[in-house]
């Protein structure tokens, strides 16, 4: 199994390293070509503005749209959860394929980073997951065919699925529980 990590600004590292501890091989994404042998993508945090740049610049968007197409299981965190959805409510670009419309900045300057204790039912074993919000994003609404996976107390959408892609606005790469990116794994290998 070869999971890649886009690599192209944020908080990559921290994945690869979660990965690479279970022993599965993780390789930095920044061309095209790196593209084409993996099982699965993930995007990190960091700036989805300077994502789009980038990856624009790089020849990435086609090539990352066909690998979700191609039902390869693709994880955004944060940012990366930015660059899947479909709407964001602002031109910028986009990989633009989970049925998602998404807010960024969601939570406004008092709280723009916060942690919390958030109940994952899908995750194993189930126990509170903590979760790490940096700036982060909201899932304003979600189409049909997408299974919300965690909520806040008061309803705000916070991680998602559909089909192979799945996306929080928090990120689990920054804390020492690798329960979401087990669940992310499990995904790869049933495909
Ligand atoms: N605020 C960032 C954005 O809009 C996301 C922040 C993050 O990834 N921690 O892209």
């Amino acid at each position: 199994m070869k999971i890649g990590v886009l690599a192209l600004q944020g908080a990559f590292i921290e994945h690869i390293k979660i990965l690479r501890a279970r022993d599965v091989e993780a390789i930095e994404v920044r061309k095209p070509e790196q593209l084409r042998d993996l099982d699965g993508l993930i995007i990190p945090g960091g700036e989805s503005t300077t994502f789009g740049k980038l990856a624009v610049e790089y020849g990435l968007i086609e090539p990352m749209r066909a690998l979700c197409a191609a039902g390869k299981p693709v994880w955004g965190t944060c940012a990366g959860m930015i660059f899947l959805a479909k709407e964001i409510g602002r031109a910028q670009p986009l990989i633009g394929v989970m049925d998602v419309t998404v807010k960024r900045n969601a939570f406004g300057r008092q709280v723009d980073s916060f942690e919390i204790d958030l109940d994952i039912p899908a995750l194993e074993p189930r126990a509170p997951f903590h979760a790490i919000f940096i700036r982060a994003p909201l899932i304003a609404s979600v189409g049909k065919g997408v299974e919300v996976l965690a909520k806040l107390d008061d309803g705000t959408i916070v991680a998602a699925r559909q089909g192979n892609l799945l996306a929080t606005s928090f990120h689990p790469e920054l804390t020492n529980d690798a329960r979401f990116h087990k669940f992310f794994l499990k995904n790869v290998k049933s495909r």
